[in-house]
C-alpha cells in the first residue's frame, strides 16, 4: 500500500448504497468536509511543522492536546499587559490580573454548570485534585474497615491517591471489574456498594480505552447507597458536554492541557456542602483570614484551598480554551470525533495481526491497539519517523494493562483538528511497520 493512501473498505465492510461515490457518503456520517475542518487546523499552527521531514500527523491529544491561537495570544497578552499577583496588591496591575483570574473561575462554572463560584478550586491538574479530596475530604472520615471503590480502568493518578489514603486509614481499596470490550461490568458494580463503601472514584472516560462510562447512572446507585463520588473527567472533557448538577457528581477532576488549554493548571469541583466542611490540603498564603504563631482562620471558599501563588496565566489561559470549543461546539466536535473514531476502527481492524483493546459500545477518539509483529514502543518509534505521534506505554494504567494481558499498547488518540488524512497516514504507517518486522 502507498504512503498515506486514503483509506476505502472493501465492499462486504462498507455496503454502500447505489450511486454513493464514498463511504461517508453512503451512510451520510460527517466526514472532514461536513465543518470547516481546514479552519479548525489553521487555529493550531503547530499542525504545520515538519517532523523528520514529514508533515507532523498528532495523534497524541490524550497525553496533551496542542493549544490554538487564543489561547497562545491570551497567554502572551496577560504576560505582556498585566502580569501581577493575585488578591495582594493595591495597584492597577494586581487589580487587573484579579480580575481576569476571577472571571476566569466564572468561566469554568459556567462551563460545568456549577451552581457557585465557591465550588470552583483551581488546582494544577486532575492529579492534584484526586489527591486534595483523598487528604481533605477522605482523608479525616475513613476509618478502618471501611472501603474505596475504583473500576479496573482507572489512571494511576485516580488509584495511587486512593492507596496512600488506605494506608493512612486503614480502609481496603474494591475494583469493579470489567468485560472484554472494556466496560464496567454491571452487576459487580451493585454488589460492591455495600454498607462499608465509603466512596466511589471512577474514570468519566477511559485514556487507554476510549470507553465512556455511564457516570451519572453510577452517581445515582452510589448515592442510593451512601456514597459520594468523584469523577475523574480528565478524558471526558475535551470530548463530552460535562454538566456537574445534572450528573450530581460530589466532586468533579479534570486537566486543562487536556482541554487545549496549558500545562499546570486543572479544576477540582466540589459541591459546596462538602467543601464547606472540609479543611485545607495545604498551607500557605492566601488560604488564610488571620494567622498568629498560636492559631490561624482559614479564608472562605475556594481560597482556603488555593494555598500560595496559583497559575494565575494558566487559569486565564484554560478560560479561553473553553471559550473556543464552546465557540464551536462540543457537539459538533462530539460528530466530528465520533466519525472519525468509527473510520480509524473499520481501517484499524483491516490490519492483519492488529488487535484493538477497548471496544465499548460507548466510546471517544481513542484508538488502543497491540500487532502481532511489533512491541507497541517500536511502532511509536517507526511512526515518529515518518512524522505521526502515537503514545506508547502503559498509559499509567498498568491494572488495566494486565486485565487485557498486555505489557503496553500503542494508542492513537483524536482531537478537533484531526482529519481523516491522518488515520490514513497512521494505517500507512502501520503497513510500514509490517513491512519492516516481516
Ligand atoms: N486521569 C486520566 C483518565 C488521565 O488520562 C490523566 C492523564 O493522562 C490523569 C488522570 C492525570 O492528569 P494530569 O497528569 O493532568 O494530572
Amino acid at each position: 500500500m502507498n504512503l498515506r493512501q486514503p483509506f476505502s473498505p472493501s465492499p462486504s465492510q462498507a455496503k454502500p448504497k447505489a450511486g454513493a461515490s464514498s463511504y461517508a457518503e453512503a451512510d451520510g456520517r460527517p466526514d472532514d468536509s461536513t465543518f470547516d475542518l481546514a479552519g479548525w487546523r489553521q487555529d493550531f499552527p503547530i499542525l504545520n511543522r515538519q517532523v523528520h521531514g514529514s508533515p507532523l500527523i498528532y495523534l497524541d491529544s490524550a497525553a496533551t492536546s496542542q493549544k490554538p491561537l487564543a489561547v497562545v495570544d491570551r497567554l502572551q497578552q496577560y504576560y505582556l499587559q498585566t502580569n501581577a499577583n493575585v488578591h495582594r496588591g493595591a495597584h492597577t496591575l494586581s487589580e487587573e490580573a484579579t480580575f481576569a483570574y476571577e472571571v476566569a473561575r466564572d468561566r469554568v462554572q459556567a462551563f460545568l454548570n456549577a451552581r457557585q463560584r465557591e465550588e470552583i478550586i483551581f488546582v494544577r491538574g486532575t492529579t492534584e485534585a484526586i489527591n486534595l479530596v483523598a487528604q481533605s475530604y477522605a482523608r479525616p472520615r475513613i476509618k478502618p474497615g471501611d472501603e474505596i471503590l475504583l473500576t479496573a480502568m482507572e489512571h494511576h493518578s485516580n488509584i495511587v491517591p486512593w492507596q496512600i489514603l488506605c494506608q493512612q486509614t486503614g480502609a481496603q481499596l474494591r475494583v469493579v471489574p470489567i468485560n472484554d470490550a472494556g466496560e464496567i461490568e454491571w452487576q459487580a458494580f451493585t454488589a460492591l456498594l455495600t454498607p462499608h463503601c465509603r466512596l466511589l472514584a471512577v474514570t468519566q472516560v477511559s485514556n487507554a480505552l476510549g470507553t465512556v462510562n455511564p457516570v451519572a447512572e453510577m452517581i445515582t446507585l452510589a448515592h442510593d447507597a451512601g456514597v459520594v463520588v468523584l469523577v475523574d473527567g480528565a478524558q471526558a472533557i475535551p470530548h463530552l458536554q460535562v454538566d456537574v448538577q445534572a450528573l450530581d457528581a460530589d466532586f468533579y477532576a479534570f486537566s486543562g492541557h487536556k482541554v487545549y488549554g496549558p500545562t499546570g493548571i486543572g479544576v477540582l469541583y466540589g459541591k459546596r456542602a462538602l467543601l464547606e466542611e472540609m479543611d485545607p490540603y495545604q498551607g500557605g498564603g492566601d488560604m488564610i483570614s488571620r494567622v498568629s504563631f498560636e492559631k490561624t482562620d482559614y479564608n472562605v471558599l475556594p481560597y482556603r484551598f488555593e494555598a500560595g501563588t496559583p497559575h494565575i496565566a494558566g487559569a486565564i489561559g484554560l478560560a479561553t480554551a473553553l471559550d473556543y470549543i464552546a465557540g464551536i461546539g462540543l457537539n459538533r466536535i462530539a460528530l466530528h470525533e465520533r466519525a472519525l473514531l468509527d473510520y480509524g476502527t473499520q481501517a484499524l481492524a483491516m490490519i492483519e495481526g492488529l488487535r484493538l483493546i477497548g471496544t465499548a459500545q460507548n466510546k471517544v477518539g481513542i484508538l488502543s491497539f497491540v500487532m502481532a509483529e511489533a512491541h507497541a514502543h517500536d511502532i511509536g518509534t517507526i511512526l515518529d519517523q515518518q512524522g505521526i505521534a502515537i503514545r506508547a506505554g502503559h498509559h499509567c494504567a498498568m491494572p488495566l494493562m494486565e486485565r487485557f494481558g498486555v505489557a503496553a499498547t500503542a494508542r492513537a488518540s483524536l482531537a478537533l483538528y484531526n482529519s481523516r488524512t491522518d488515520i490514513d497516514a497512521l494505517v500507512a504507517g502501520l503497513h510500514e511497520v509490517q513491512r519492516l518486522f516481516h
